[in-house]
């Protein structure tokens, strides 16, 4: 299975296409980090395979 994550621009941390999907928006998990992160900013290729396969990826 393919894993799809996206990492914060501005701290690095690495969040699952899963938390973003169930958020569409959300702050940075990071510390100290008051970015925002979307599940659009993900690549519309990668957005396109999560939600095919979406049941895959609730574990
Ligand atoms: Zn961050």
């Amino acid at each position: 299975m393919r894993i799809i994550t996206h990492t914060c621009p501005d701290c690095g941390t690495v969040v699952s296409a899963n938390e973003l999907e169930a958020n569409r928006v959300m702050k940075c998990p990071g510390l100290d980090c008051e970015s925002v992160l979307r599940f659009a900013d993900l690549p519309a290729d990668d957005r396109e395979h999560f939600l095919e396969h979406r049941e895959r990826y609730r574990l």
